[in-house]
């Protein structure tokens, strides 16, 4: 059983190596964003208060998320654990997931600033199932193509300076706050943080996560 919450920085690779965890670890992901995305194309009702919101570079209400979050959990694959990425992003967000689920690690992805934009700007997504890439520093076999369906990879909306600005001030208005609050948890024993730097490879990344994960998890 191993339950992980990933943070970071937009940009700072949290939906890649969450994807890359997934598979070693053999447990499902529950990713915040593509949620949010899918409600756009499927629910009517929702739509257009969470398109205005992502695409202003803002974070949803606690309340809507959190709502969408709990019930998602529930859902029985996730019962023998499974990976967040990008949620909680607030505070109120992480006391409310408290409530009701114990988390074991903490990944905390620390990246420089002028790595993000690159990052962002050269992001590639497959629509449908939320696969990411990056046009060099993850490129797909075929150029545009996503690897596994062959149907077209596009843009996010949200991938542009103007709206990477908003979304930073966000992350550090109402995220960062949450890296001292995990390590405050830490201190009552009741989860593990991890630090990991992610201005190097993608690969590279995942192994020092990996290591960093058995070494806790061995000390459990
Ligand atoms: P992401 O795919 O993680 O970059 O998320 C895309 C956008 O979805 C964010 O910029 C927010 O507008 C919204 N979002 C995702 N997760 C959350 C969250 N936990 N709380 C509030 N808004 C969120």
């Amino acid at each position: 059983m191993i339950r992980i919450i990933m943070l970071g920085a937009p940009g700072s690779g949290k939906g890649t190596q969450t994807q890359l965890l997934s598979k070693y670890f053999c447990i499902p992901f529950i990713s915040a964003g593509e949620i949010l995305r899918q409600e756009i194309r499927k629910n009517e009702k929702n739509k257009n208060y969470i398109k205005n919101i992502i695409n202003k570079g803002k974070l949803v209400k606690n309340s809507f998320i959190i709502k969408i979050i709990k019930k998602k959990i529930q859902e029985k694959i996730y019962l023998n654990g499974f990976i967040l990425d990008g949620f909680p992003r607030t505070i109120k967000q992480a006391e409310s997931l408290k409530k009701y689920i114990k988390i074991e690690f903490i990944l905390y992805l620390k990246i420089k600033l002028e790595n993000i934009i690159n990052r962002i700007e050269g992001r590639l997504i497959h629509e449908s199932s939320g696969r990411t890439y990056h046009e060099t520093l993850n490129p797909p076999k075929k150029k545009n193509i996503d690897n596994i369906t062959g149907e077209l990879l596009t843009k996010r909306k949200d991938d542009t300076k103007k709206i990477i600005i908003t979304r930073l001030q966000e992350y550090e208005k109402f995220t960062k706050p949450l890296i001292k609050w995990f390590k405050k948890e830490e201190l009552k024993n009741t989860i593990k943080y991890l630090e990991i730097n992610a201005n190097t490879s993608i690969q590279y990344i995942h192994k020092k996560i990996i290591k960093k994960l058995n070494i806790n998890q061995k000390n459990n």
